[in-house]
């Protein structure tokens, strides 16, 4: 997402970006670094973990447990889910002894948070190693009474955005839907006095690409006995393929949706998001709509502006044309440099004028206010500089 721009000095160490006047990067606050590590056997496939299973799936999980009955499945998932344990020691209303027999098929996953970066306007970027030592980030960010947390559904992304830091390096994998879902329940540790409200699939990856684990996620995020977050505050962004939101329409969960759009003209879509494939506008929004139809939620429009790339008034003009008449409201991004990436910002008044066309065309248009800036998180650039430009995956 475009919480954060300039990562300056793309080495391996992880302060080497830090401006001289931002706070430095904290170690991650009591990293509970015993937990994935204590409960895998050396030389045997790591133990399943809880938050990989659906919300009812805990029932069927536990039914060849000695000593489990059925209503044990309510307690484990309220421990796993609802109060975010990190320990079966937590679990105290179940005995010892079901208490072992769980550590010994299942287990409590989080990954491991290396480093928080904090920004002085509060917005954090968690960077989190996986049990096979690649990195996510998440980023949480403060605005006004709500906070948003940014999340990622891959390792890297295939579709290569010439502005983003996340594909540089290509995709590594999917991330689980439990990988997806501990993002929330680290950054709900951390949030403190701040409580998250909104969550964005803004972060690494095209949760399209990753559907399955996606929507997994999004039905314990949302369930009342999951994480109990409103549809309404969950976002998936997308570079919208028709025939994945074509499937999005019949998901019953009514989460928003936002098309990363970016430029009004599926030849220069395709040269600016080289792994997209194919780019067919007005199929996609057709499609889009259907999910409108179904869900009466308003799409969002994301346009990352570049100069000179596709913030020129005729395209303001275009695009006006293309949205004529659809459910679609724009979110203009002004772009946050990437550290190696030949692309410059658009000027302000450029993005001004572009806005300004936009909404006398009758189009609702709001600019995005670039956050985090003093220590460059988000947009899978944490990840980058802890690996290293260039792609070294394992920062161990
Ligand atoms: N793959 C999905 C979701 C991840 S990107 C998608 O493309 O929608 C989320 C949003 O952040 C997208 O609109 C993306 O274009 C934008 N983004 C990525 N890198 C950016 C950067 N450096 N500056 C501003 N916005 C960026």
């Amino acid at each position: 997402m475009s919480a954060a721009p300039g990562v300056r000095g793309a080495s391996g160490d992880d302060d080497a970006h830090a401006q001289d006047d931002a706070p430095p990067a904290h170690d991650a606050p009591g990293a509970p670094a015993d937990v994935p590590r204590a409960d895998v056997t050396p030389d045997a496939a790591p133990l399943p973990a809880l938050t990989d299973l659906p919300v009812d799936g805990y029932e069927a999980a536990l039914s060849d447990v000695r000593g489990a009955r059925p209503f044990h499945a309510r307690n484990l998932r309220r421990w796993v889910l609802q109060r975010g344990a990190t320990s079966w020691d937590a679990m105290t209303d179940l005995s010892k002894a079901l208490r072992g027999e769980l550590a010994r098929r299942f287990r409590i996953r989080r990954g491991e948070l290396l480093r928080t970066h904090e920004s002085r306007d509060g917005t954090v970027g968690l960077l989190t190693r996986l049990d096979d030592g690649r990195l996510i980030e998440s980023v949480s960010i403060p605005d006004g009474g709500r906070r948003t947390l940014c999340i990622s559904s891959q390792v890297g992304c295939a579709v290569a955005c010439r502005f983003c830091a996340s594909g540089l390096d290509g995709v590594e994998r999917n991330l689980s839907a439990g990988e997806i879902v501990e993002q929330v329940l680290l950054a709900r540790d951390l949030d403190g006095d701040h409580p998250l409200t909104n969550y964005v699939f803004m972060g690494s990856g095209e949760p399209t690409h990753n559907l399955a684990n996606v929507l997994a996620a999004i039905r314990v995020m949302n369930a009342d006995d999951g994480l109990g977050i409103g549809a309404r505050r969950i976002t998936v962004s997308t570079v919208g393929h028709p025939a994945a939101l074509e499937k999005l329409a019949d998901e019953p969960i009514a989460f928003n949706l936002a098309l990363s759009l970016h430029v009004p003209g599926d030849d220069a879509r395709r040269a600016l998001m080289p792994g997209l494939g194919s780019s067919d506008l007005v199929a996609t929004l057709d499609a889009a709509q259907k999910r409108f139809d179904a869900t009466g939620r308003r799409l969002t429009a994301e346009v990352v502006l570049l100069d000179r790339v596709n913030d020129a008034p005729a395209q303001a003009d275009e695009l006006a044309r293309l949205l004529h008449g659809r459910p679609v409201a724009v979110n203009l991004i002004p772009w946050n440099p990437v550290d190696g990436v030949e692309l410059r910002a658009p000027r302000p008044e450029r993005v001004e004028a572009f806005a300004e066309r936009l909404r006398k065309a009758g189009v609702t248009t709001t600019v995005r206010r670039p956050r985090g800036r003093d220590v460059g998180v988000a947009c899978g650039q944490l990840r980058r500089r802890a690996q290293g430009a260039g792609g070294r995956r394992d920062a161990r």
